[in-house]
């Protein structure tokens, strides 16, 4: 095997739309490069998690090779690992959001702000916020944070609910933990709750940094601003995914015997390729997309020169989804083509045995706005193929290969071409 760029287009899937000709977005957008390199493909349209619909920190383990059910210990560790928080073993990791409430009701759970704004609001939370434990907040991207309580007098429990009404989290019997996107079912704000007895503590802590965080937000000047000029307000938080405990994924390198570099943006993807030891290369999230999406295909590029194995994580597609903009979507899609697989395509050498794949970690539907279980369409190009077909859900659903049946099997399959 030669080298190989693994792309991950946060939540390209998608379902037909009737005004897209009854194409999905990924079917719709024009992709002259990726057609170009048809000639060596093969197609795989496995499932995810079956007959739930999944996060991406389970989307992107099983496209990784790591089945999520076996390891995740909870989507917050990955994401305070990501946040440079540097999670202990029985710390309490959690992923928050910015949101906004009107009397007890959910106005939104993304609340956008500024870079500025985001770091203002995380001082002044860290310095005035007091709790009986010690704890650390840090912002991140756009609306989101992490949230870790450490481990010093108490022992901490992930077996609280998420207060976000979109995730629910699932315990599995081995002691491993996921939450799936669920249609929320009423706009009322629930606190977190303990799921077993032994979360009653964790739980109440919790919702106290909740209550403390958000009467700092609310006496903060980016608030009093913000209202003001008539913009989304920051004053509520919504947290998920809380984890106790390192999910101790085997090494990358080590687990398929090749040197791995990651470029990726967002806390969550970051925390993922560090906690299987990748090599993280390139990790800014610039708010053009055609810039974000060249400086990745360029820092791509440089890795593919001293790593064997780039892992290439873009998130536009999945926000566009989010809000319900099938447009941006596919327009997302048209600049990767433009972008990455154009570039890349140079670079790489298909017909000598480099490989280039292009998937997603699960389907995000841009009519309902949010994760779905579909099966995942994947495009792997190799010399060894020559299907020829375009690419999509349908044609992936079509002229699947018979050994990629889950997520998890993808990367077993292409480490063996
Ligand atoms: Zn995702």
């Amino acid at each position: 095997m030669g080298k190989l760029a693994f792309i991950i287009v946060d939540g390209m899937g998608d379902l037909p739309i009737p005004v897209l000709n009854k194409k999905t977005p990924l079917e719709y957008a024009y992709k002259p490069n990726v057609s170009m390199l048809l000639k060596n493909a093969a197609y795989a349209f496995p499932s995810v998690l079956g007959k739930l619909a999944p996060q991406s920190d389970a989307g992107v383990l099983a496209d990784l090779g790591y089945d999520p059910i076996k390891f995740s210990t909870g989507r917050g560790w990955f994401e305070c690992m990501g946040l440079g928080m540097n999670p202990g073993e029985g710390d309490l990791s959690v992923r928050v959001n910015f949101g906004q409430v009107n009397g007890g009701n959910l106005v939104s759970v993304r609340t956008e702000m500024s870079k500025e704004e985001l770091f203002t609001l995380e001082k002044e939370i860290n310095s005035k916020v007091r709790l009986p434990v010690k704890f650390e907040f840090k912002s991140g991207e756009s609306y989101r944070g992490g949230l870790i309580l450490r481990a010093e007098k108490e022992r901490f429990s992930a077996y609280v609910s998420n207060n976000e009404p979109g995730y629910t989290a699932k315990f599995y019997k081995n002691g491993k933990k996921l939450s799936f996107a669920v249609p929320a079912k009423n706009t009322r704000i629930l606190p977190v709750k303990a799921i077993r007895k032994e979360g009653k503590r964790t739980a109440e802590l919790l919702n106290l940094f909740i209550r403390k965080a958000v009467e700092v937000m609310i006496t903060s000047e980016v608030y009093k601003t913000r209202k003001k000029n008539g913009l989304p307000l920051p004053n509520y938080l919504f947290l998920r995914d809380a984890a106790v405990s390192d999910p101790k994924l085997q090494d990358i390198n080590d687990k398929y015997g090749k040197k791995w570099a990651a470029v990726v943006g967002m806390p969550l993807e970051k925390g993922i390729a560090l906690a299987t030891g990748m090599k993280l290369v390139n990790t800014g999230e610039l708010p053009v997309l055609s810039e974000d999406l060249s400086s990745k295909a360029d820092g791509a590029i440089n890795a593919l020169r001293s790593f064997d194995c780039v892992y290439l994580h873009i998130k536009q597609t999945d926000s566009a989804s989010h809000l319900g903009k099938y447009a941006e979507k596919y327009a997302v899609i048209e600049a990767i083509d433009r972008l990455i697989i154009g570039k890349l395509a140079k670079e790489l050498d298909v017909s000598g045995g480099d490989t280039l794949v292009l998937t997603c970690d699960h389907g995000t539907s841009s009519q309902l706005k949010r994760h779905i279980n579909s099966n995942i369409p994947v495009l792997i190009i190799n010399k060894k193929f020559g299907q020829n077909k375009e690419f999509g859900e349908n044609s992936c659903k079509k002229h699947h290969l018979q050994k990629i049946r889950k997520a998890t099997d993808i990367m077993p399959f292409i480490m063996k071409l």
